[in-house]
């Protein structure tokens, strides 16, 4: 009887995979998250170029066509355009460099997605905002308030969704929009994104390593099956 090949994924599913893996396992910890708190929705959010891609995908023709007319509208608002991937940051640890530290523009604007409080793309918002979360209310404490293990988690899952984008890039929400949906001549020169890189290591704690392991299996697993697409 001939053995069934698992079927292959493409980048896009693969990430939506990756999405529910990491939605399903935050779905056990009592975060102080909910609808209308949105003070970590700001311009400092950043993602990766499949992930724009995978907005793109999911939006309908309409509400495509007014997100990017939308970010056209911010070409000029200040954001956070990060100088360093979490895979190269993470490639400067391995060779014992230290990153130079970056800040966001202060005061952080209000992402442009964001419509009374709520998001206008939610089930298809980047991994950046679906790993802000905090055990206390930020506008109480000042910032979020997360645990190691969190950390760790959040760091693995950006690290894997850039590996699977290796041959894309990075950058704040606006940036990475823009790059994707604008007229080249016009837009792209005033969009700052960087490349991505594969994973070199992975930023796991020696103490976190055992209670990672299932998750680090399914990710291996989603990698292993994913084709160009
Ligand atoms: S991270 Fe902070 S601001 Fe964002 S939803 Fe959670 S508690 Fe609210
Ligand atoms: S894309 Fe949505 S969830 Fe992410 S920062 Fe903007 S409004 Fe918030």
């Amino acid at each position: 009887m001939p053995i069934s090949q698992p079927k292959p994924v493409s980048h896009i599913d693969a990430l939506g995979k990756i999405y529910r893996l990491y939605d399903d396992y935050m779905g056990s910890f009592s975060f102080a998250c909910e609808k209308f708190c949105a003070e970590c929705c700001t311009t400092a959010i950043t993602l990766t170029s499949l992930e724009g891609r995978f907005i793109d995908h999911f939006l309908d023709g309409q509400k495509k066509a007014a997100l990017y007319q939308q970010m056209r509208g911010h070409l000029y608002t200040p954001r956070y355009q990060p100088a360093m991937t979490t895979n190269a940051y993470a490639q400067m640890c391995l060779e014992n460099k230290t990153p130079a530290e970056e800040t966001p523009p202060e005061p952080s604007l209000p992402c442009p997605l964001l419509e009374n409080d709520l998001c206008s793309i939610y089930p298809i918002r980047p991994f950046g905002c679906r790993c802000m979360v905090s055990f206390s209310k930020c506008r109480n404490t000042g910032s979020a308030h997360i645990d190691e293990l969190t950390l760790t988690v959040n760091t693995l899952f950006l690290q894997v969704i850039e590996h699977l984008d290796q041959s894309g890039f990075f950058g704040s929400l606006i940036d990475v929009m823009l790059c994707l949906g604008s007229d080249p001549a016009h837009m792209v020169k005033k969009c700052v994104t960087i490349t991505n890189r594969p994973v070199t290591r992975l930023m796991i704690p020696p103490e976190h390593r055992e209670k990672i392991h299932p998750l680090l299996d399914t990710l291996n697993h989603i990698l292993s099956r994913t084709v160009q697409g």
